[in-house]
């Protein structure tokens, strides 16, 4: 087994609209309007393997961080939740980089498409990776997975979400344009993710006016940071 072989074989392959790392949210359920899809490899595409699939949410998806597999892992990690100041136990964290590079997040299951052995399962509000291979599926169980009163260590709720995020003329127009075509709500998608702040911990409250980009489907979008938060500045064709 060489280092790029995951530890199981995948059983199926995701396709986001997240091409790169930077900028992903950092857990699933915090972009809502991303939509990836799922499409099971042989032998696993079978309509048989999906049998009942279709009257869950939600499903838990097991994956590889098959981008960052190489870079090993290291007994504690500095969360960005805590700014990046502090280090945790790597157990104690949801890092990409772990001794075995095993993700694990909840997607909603927004629809199951069988077309032969074409078989994919179409996600909302994953945090995944465009080509991230996917170890298992499960259904969420909202008896056993729900644990309400559960309590979070330093990570008790969603990460507040404190930047506005306004669009320049241009890139509201190429939203518009880029919506029919890519059939998501762009803008919405583009909003989500950024009021989340993308920047690594250590630039944030800092750097206006730098201009960031991250890409997107088939295009890069770039923002800037202005007093008031973030401008959106163009979704530009490459
Ligand atoms: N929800 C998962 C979990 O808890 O195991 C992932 C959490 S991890 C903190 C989320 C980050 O993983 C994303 O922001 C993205 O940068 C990174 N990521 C997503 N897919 C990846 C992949 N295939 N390879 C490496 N990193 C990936």
């Amino acid at each position: 087994m060489n280092s790029l072989t995951p530890p199981v074989p995948p059983i199926g392959i995701i396709s986001s609209p997240y091409k790169e790392k930077f900028g992903i949210p950092r857990q699933p359920g915090l972009v809502t309007a991303a939509h990836a899809t799922l499409t099971l490899l042989p032998p696993y595409n079978q309509p048989e393997t999906v049998r009942g699939l279709e009257g869950f949410s939600h499903v838990w998806v097991i994956f590889v961080f098959h981008a960052t597999q190489q870079q090993g892992w290291k007994p504690t990690v500095r969360p960005p939740r805590l700014g990046g100041n502090a280090r945790m136990g790597v157990f104690a964290t949801r890092s990409t980089f772990r001794p075995n590079p095993i993700g694990l997040s909840v997607a909603e299951l927004r629809g199951i498409q069988v077309q032969g052995n074409n078989i994919t399962l179409e996600l909302g509000g994953a945090d995944l990776l465009d080509g991230t291979p996917v170890l298992d599926i499960k259904p969420y169980l909202p008896y056993a997975d729900a644990i309400p009163d559960a309590r979070a260590g330093f990570a008790p709720e969603a990460p507040a979400a404190p930047l506005s995020v306004h669009f320049s003329a241009l890139s509201d127009e190429q939203c518009r344009q880029k919506q029919t075509r890519l059939n998501t709500d762009v803008r919405q998608l583009v909003e989500q993710i950024l009021r989340q702040d993308p920047r690594p911990s250590y630039q944030q409250g800092q750097q206006e006016g730098r201009v960031y980009a991250m890409r997107l489907y088939d295009f890069d979008l770039r923002w800037r940071y202005t007093t008031d938060g973030i401008e959106v500045l163009e979704l530009a064709d490459s």
